[in-house]
C-alpha cells in the first residue's frame, strides 16, 4: 500500500546537469509523460554551467594555419574541405585513455558528436563563431585537431541553459533543492529512491519505473580541487551501498591549471588559446616532457610534470610549490574576447591579472573517469557480464561507460554527458513505453532513512562532521594524488577506515528540520569516505602506471596483467574487487606505447 508521504513518478532523473537533462527532455519528447528530475542545488547550479573550455565534435570548421605548427593562428577550414575526422577524434580519444576506454563506446560517442553540437544550435545555444557564421572551435590538448566547440569560456553555462529550456518545454517537473539519500533496489530491479526537500526536511520516499542517475563528479574528496561544492560523489556512493559495483575508481584526473592554493579551474582553453606554462626560472619545462605538443599535451602528462617541476625545487611563491600560466603574450583583446571568466577569477581569487601578470597555478582535483558501470544506453550493469540492473541508469560524469579510461582528454565531458544523457533518454523512454511495470517496495525505506538524519543529531559521540572531511580530504590529497605509491596509498587506506570507526561517533549540532545544511554535510561526507575507500583500494591494487594513475612504485604500463577494469563491490570488511576485459578491436586501434 502507498504511504501518504510516498511520490510517485513514471522516470525519475537525479541530477539536473547536462546528462540528467538531456535525459529527462529527451523522454519527455519521446512520449513519457511523467518525469521528474531531482537536484540537491538549483538546476542551473549544476556543475555542468561551471564548464568553460568547449565540447568535442570533428566538425572541421577550423584549421591551423599551415606551416606554424600547433600554436600558430586558426583560420576557417575551406567548405567542403573538413579539416579533422571522425576517426582522428576515435584516435586521440583511445590514446588519451591510455587504452583502457572501451572501443566500441569511444566510436559510439564520437560519431554521435556533431549531430548533439547541432541539436544544441537547432535548440538555441549561443556558440561563438567564425567570420562565415559557422561554429568556432579551438585546440585542447591531446585532441590533434581544433575541435573544442566554445562559447567564449562559459560553454557549459549556455549549453546547460539550453537543455533545461527545452525540457522545462516539454513539461519535465524539477523538484529543486531535494537532496536523494538512497536507491532502492531489490532483486535486480530498480524500484525509487528515497529524497529529502531541503527547505522542510521532510524525507519521501519516491516510486518509480525506471530511475536514472545524473549526479555528476566526486571531486570534493580531495583539499584541492576544481569542483563545486555539490561534487560529493552522492550518486556513486548511493549506488554502490544499494549493492551496485562501482568500476575504475582509481582513476582521477588532476588538471594541471586550477588556481595556486584555491583549486579554481583556469580552463585548458588558456592553453589552447596559445597560453604557456612557466617554473620558477621563467624556463617553459613542458619542452623536456612532451616535445611535439608541449602544453597540449593531455592533462595527466602535464600535471605529473608540473609535480615533478616542483618536487625538484623549480617551483614558485612562498612554498615552491606553484608553476605560472603566462598568458600575457596573448595580449588584452583576445584575453578579454576568448578568456573574460579565467581573467576574472585570477583577478578575484589571487589577485593577478593575467594581461600583464603570471598566474600562479597547481594541479587541481578534476575528474572522474570512474564511477557506475553501465552500456552506452546508460543501462547500469551489475557484473562484468553485463547483467542489467533492471529500470537503472546513469550518465554523466558519475558514470563510466568508459569512454575515457584511464585519461579523459579535455572537452570530451561534455561530450559525455551530453551523448550519454540523451542515449539514456531514448533508452528510458523505449523501457517505459515497452510497458514497464512499477514494482512494490518491501519494508519503509523512508523511515529507516529519518532514523539515519535522526541519529545524527541524538549522537551520544563528539566527533565532528567538518573535521572528519577535512582529514579524508587531507589524506586523499596527499597520498592518492598525482603520484602514488603503495606506502602511502596504505597509509590513506588506514586513515580512511578510522575516519569511517570516528563517522559512528559524529555528531550534528543543528537539531532543526528546515534547511538543515549540518545534516546534509553529515550525508555528504559519510558518501565521500564510502567511496574514497573504493578509490584507494583500487589504486593500491592497479601495480602499474597507466592514464591518470602513476604508481612511482610499479614503474610502467602493464598489459600483460592490467589493461582491465577494476570492479569493486561493497562487502562488509570493504570493497571486494574483480575485473572487466575492455573492449579493443585489435585490427584497428590496437595497444600502442603513447608518446606525445
Ligand atoms: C570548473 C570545471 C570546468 C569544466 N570544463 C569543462 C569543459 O570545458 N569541457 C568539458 O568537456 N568538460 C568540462 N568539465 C567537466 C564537465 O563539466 C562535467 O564532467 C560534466 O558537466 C558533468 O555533467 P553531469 O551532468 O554528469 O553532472 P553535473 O553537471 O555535475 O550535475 C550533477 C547534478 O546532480 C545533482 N545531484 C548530485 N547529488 C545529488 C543528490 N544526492 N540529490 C539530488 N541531486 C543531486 C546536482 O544537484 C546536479 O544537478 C569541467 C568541470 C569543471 C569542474
Amino acid at each position: 500500500m502507498s504511504q501518504p508521504d510516498t511520490l510517485t513518478h513514471d522516470v525519475i532523473v537525479v541530477g539536473a546537469g547536462l546528462a540528467g537533462t538531456w535525459a529527462a527532455m529527451i523522454a519527455s519528447q519521446q512520449g513519457v509523460k511523467d518525469v521528474a528530475v531531482l537536484s540537491k542545488i538549483h538546476p542551473l547550479r549544476s556543475h555542468s554551467g561551471a564548464a568553460q573550455g568547449g565540447i568535442a565534435a570533428a566538425l572541421g570548421n577550423t584549421r591551423p594555419t599551415p606551416n606554424t605548427g600547433a600554436e600558430g593562428p586558426l583560420e576557417p577550414a575551406p567548405e567542403g574541405e573538413p579539416a579533422d575526422s571522425l576517426d582522428s577524434h576515435v584516435f586521440d580519444t583511445i590514446k588519451g585513455s591510455d587504452w583502457l576506454g572501451d572501443q566500441d563506446a569511444i566510436e559510439i560517442m564520437i560519431k554521435d558528436a556533431p549531430q548533439v553540437v547541432y541539436e544544441y544550435e537547432h535548440m538555441g545555444c549561443v556558440f561563438s563563431r567564425l567570420p562565415d557564421g559557422r561554429i568556432a572551435q579551438r585546440r585542447f590538448g591531446g585532441h590533434s585537431a581544433p575541435r573544442a566547440c566554445y562559447a567564449a569560456d562559459w560553454t557549459g553555462h549556455v549549453l546547460l541553459h539550453t537543455v533545461h529550456e527545452q525540457a522545462l518545454r516539454h513539461g519535465v517537473k524539477f523538484y529543486s533543492e531535494w537532496y536523494c539519500m538512497d536507491l532502492i533496489v531489490e532483486d535486480n530491479v530498480c524500484r525509487g529512491v528515497v529524497a529529502m526537500n531541503i527547505l522542510t526536511g521532510e524525507i519521501h520516499t519516491m516510486r518509480a519505473k525506471a530511475v536514472m542517475f545524473g549526479t555528476g563528479g566526486y571531486g570534493r574528496a580531495y583539499k584541492i580541487t576544481s569542483n563545486a561544492y555539490a561534487n560529493t560523489g552522492d550518486g556513486v556512493a548511493i549506488a554502490y551501498n544499494a549493492g551496485v559495483p562501482l568500476l575504475d575508481m582509481e582513476f582521477v584526473q588532476f588538471h594541471p591549471t586550477g588556481l595556486y592554493k584555491h583549486g579554481i579551474l583556469m580552463s585548458e582553453a588558456c592553453r589552447g588559446e596559445g597560453g604557456y606554462l612557466v617554473n620558477s626560472t621563467g624556463e617553459r619545462f613542458m619542452e623536456r616532457y612532451a616535445k611535439s605538443k608541449m602544453e597540449l599535451a593531455p592533462r595527466d602528462l602535464v600535471s605529473r610534470s608540473e609535480q615533478q617541476e616542483i618536487n625538484e625545487g623549480r617551483g614558485g611563491e612562498a612554498d615552491h610549490d606553484a608553476i605560472y600560466l603566462d598568458l600575457r603574450h596573448l595580449g588584452r583583446e583576445k584575453i578579454l574576447a576568448r578568456l573574460p571568466q579565467v581573467r576574472e577569477l585570477a583577478i578575484d581569487f589571487v589577485g593577478t591579472d593575467p594581461i600583464d601578470q603570471l598566474v600562479p597555478i597547481q594541479p587541481t582535483a578534476h575528474y572522474s573517469m570512474g564511477g557506475i558501470p553501465c552500456d552506452v544506453n546508460g543501462q547500469v550493469i551489475a557484473d562484468a557480464q553485463g547483467t542489467p540492473v533492471v529500470g537503472f541508469y546513469a550518465a554523466g560524469e558519475c558514470a563510466c561507460i568508459s569512454v575515457h579510461g584511464a585519461n579523459r582528454l579535455g572537452t570530451n565531458s561534455l561530450l559525455d554527458a551530453s551523448v550519454f544523457g540523451r542515449r539514456a533518454g531514448y533508452a528510458i523512454a523505449e523501457f517505459i513505453t515497452g510497458g514497464a511495470k512499477l514494482y512494490p517496495i518491501g519494508g519503509d525505506p523512508a523511515d529507516r532513512n529519518r532514523r539515519r538524519v535522526q541519529g545524527f543529531m541524538t549522537n551520544p559521540g563528539k566527533e565532528s562532521v567538518e573535521k572528519i572531511a577535512q582529514e579524508l580530504k587531507t589524506t586523499m590529497t596527499n597520498n592518492c594524488g598525482v603520484f602514488r605509491d603503495g606506502e602511502r596509498l596504505r597509509i590513506a587506506l588506514s586513515d580512511i577506515k578510522r575516519l569511517q570507526e570516528r563517522f559512528t561517533h559524529a555528531r550534528v549540532m543543528d537539531t532543526s528540520s528546515r534547511f538543515n545544511t549540518d545534516v546534509l554535510a553529515a550525508l555528504e561526507t559519510e558518501h565521500l569516505l564510502d567511496f574514497s575507500e573504493v578509490i584507494v583500494a583500487g589504486a593500491l591494487a592497479r601495480t602499474e602506471c597507466r592514464g591518470a594513475h602513476w604508481r612511482t612504485d610499479h614503474l610502467g604500463r602493464d598489459d600483460k596483467n592490467w589493461l582491465k577494469h577494476t570492479m569493486a563491490h561493497k562487502r562488509s570488511s570493504g570493497p571486494e574487487l574483480s575485473f572487466k576485459s575492455v573492449n579493443i578491436n585489435y585490427e584497428k586501434y590496437p595497444p600502442q606505447e603513447r608518446k606525445y
